[in-house]
């Protein structure tokens, strides 16, 4: 497997999931919390006017206290910037129950520059050391999505229903999105974004009406913007040389086969050579 680019600098500081600090609670203090956030998920509603008015703080005072990110299109983020704007949506929406009992177990905010078709995901994790159980939780938001979204294709972009005019727009409604599973296994132990339980929390806190996006993928942008799809024969240089091959499949970039006597045989029969090529480095070949 030849890897043909080192990756581009990432635009994200990416840290390893880990356990994430504990701030413990009595039990008194976890049960009151979770008691508390069960009845206010489960009863209130935010009238639209307020809620855009918190959204919008929100927003603000993320780009605000970021040290890199400078404006509603922000082009630089890090995992601080995730944390604060979790941390204003469970103070203005959550009564701050969330992350309190988030925290009692230890809880996570990361950057996946991996994560190409989901938004976002929440993870809650049992770790093992020495025959103790523990649990921790992460949220973790797609950067190549947001990223390559209020780029070079102009469209209208919907999240969890909302059209959202800039990427600070669509990372909120990803993190809303996000926190209501975190309050769903906290609560419940479970979390599913197709169930009515989830959509009631995420129409009435945050006005949601669907639990998808359609943020700008990877494929999309390598159709419209570089004529390129699964099944496309393109060339590229390697090593000075040119390569000609065919596109076989397009995640943050295109694996392309090239055929090679010394490569891995596939079910066709044919020896193929495996590339990872940027999507700005192909081009259509005309054979
Ligand atoms: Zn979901």
């Amino acid at each position: 497997m030849a890897r043909l680019f080192r990756r581009s600098p990432t635009q994200t500081t990416v840290r390893r999931a880990g356990i994430g600090k504990q701030i413990p609670l009595s039990p008194q203090q976890f049960s009151f919390h979770r008691q508390q956030l069960h009845q206010l998920v489960s009863s209130q509603t935010i009238p639209e006017d307020q809620r855009r008015g918190l959204c919008y703080k929100i927003g603000q005072q993320t780009i605000a206290s970021s040290r890199s990110m400078k404006d509603p299109n922000f082009s630089v983020t890090s995992t601080a910037d995730l944390q604060t704007m979790a941390e204003m949506y469970d103070q203005h929406f959550l009564g701050g129950h969330c992350l309190a009992l988030a925290r009692h177990f230890g809880m996570q905010f990361r950057w996946s520059n991996r994560m190409t078709s989901n938004g976002g995901k929440t993870v809650r994790t049992v770790h093992n050391r020495r025959g103790a159980e523990r649990v921790s939780y992460e949220i973790v938001l797609s950067a190549p999505l947001l990223f390559q979204t209020f780029r070079d294709l102009h469209r209208p972009i919907r999240v969890t229903g909302s059209l959202c005019s800039n990427r600070l727009q669509a990372m909120q409604r990803i993190m809303e999105h996000e926190l209501i599973h975190l309050v769903e296994m906290l609560v419940w132990e479970n979390s599913c974004c197709a169930s009515p339980r989830f959509q009631g929390i995420a129409a009435r806190l945050f006005g949601h009406t669907e639990h998808k996006h359609d943020l700008v993928t990877q494929q999309e942008r390598a159709d419209q913007k570089f004529n390129v799809r699964v099944g496309t024969r393109v060339c590229f240089k390697y090593e000075g040389q040119l390569r000609v091959g065919t596109v076989n499949r397009i995640t943050r970039r295109a694996t392309v086969l090239v055929v090679d006597p010394t490569g891995q045989l596939y079910d066709d029969g044919n020896r193929y050579r495996k590339y990872y090529v940027p999507l700005s480095h192909l081009s259509p070949a005309r054979v």
